[in-house]
């Protein structure tokens, strides 16, 4: 058994609907302008293909976790996003066999400084800053079942919508986005990829409560509490 000089951090996990045992997680990717009217939302040209950042495991907020308004920022937006669980890996994953990747789906908030994204882009600086920050990642249980989701995805805030679309008007679809990943790492079990936002995106507030859903996946809530 290895020893270690600190107290190894603890797995960052998240629940599992009709489960005791809990998903580990292992990375968290992120896909950036998968949806065509986000794209035009934040000025993207039309043109650029989707991208993928990443947020660190522990990012991850699971239900029941209040989310404390981030330092550094006077701009958190949400984004509600479908993500993907993975319990199998791989790399150079053809498009046809990528859902057998696929563990479960849960509906996942890209929490975003958007201050320091927009100061980030301008400078051509790294999103770490403005993505990848603690509580960054709040996460519904994950539901269990590899066929794509394809309904609809919202978000409100204190009750009122302020995003709402269908996934299949994500520009990658879900098995593209694997195969895609799979090309640039080697996929492992435990991975979340986070498949984008549709438009919609917003400020929040401490005292917000936001909900999300997701049609055939899942539900989460949380309130913004002061740090
Ligand atoms: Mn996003």
């Amino acid at each position: 058994m290895t020893a270690y000089v600190l107290p190894a951090p603890a797995v960052p996990t998240v629940p599992v609907g009709g489960e005791a045992a809990v998903f580990p997680v292992r990375r968290i990717f992120c896909v950036g302008r998968n949806y065509a009217a986000h794209r035009r939302e934040m000025g993207s040209d039309d043109r650029d293909p989707p991208f993928f950042f990443t947020k660190p495991a522990d990012a991850a907020a699971p239900p029941g976790v209040d989310v404390p308004y981030p330092p550094g920022t006077r701009n958190l937006h949400h984004e509600i996003e479908l993500v993907v669980a993975l319990g199998a890996g791989g790399a150079n994953v053809p498009v046809e066999r990528a859902l057998d990747l696929v563990y479960g789906y849960a509906a996942g908030v890209d929490l975003t400084r958007r201050d320091l994204q927009n100061a980030a882009k301008d400078k051509g600086q790294p999103w770490d800053a403005s993505k990848a920050f603690d509580f960054s990642a709040p996460i519904s249980a994950i539901r269990k079942g590899a066929a794509a989701p394809q309904g609809r995805i919202r978000l409100a805030v204190n009750g009122v919508v302020r995003q709402d679309a269908s996934l299949a008007d994500m520009i990658w679809s879900t098995p593209e986005i694997i195969a895609e990943a799979s090309r640039l790492w080697r996929l492992a079990p435990g991975d979340l990829i986070f498949t984008g936002t549709p438009e919609g995106v917003g400020p929040l507030a401490v005292g917000d409560k936001v909900t999300g859903e997701i049609e055939g996946v899942g539900a989460l809530s949380f309130t913004v509490r002061s740090a």
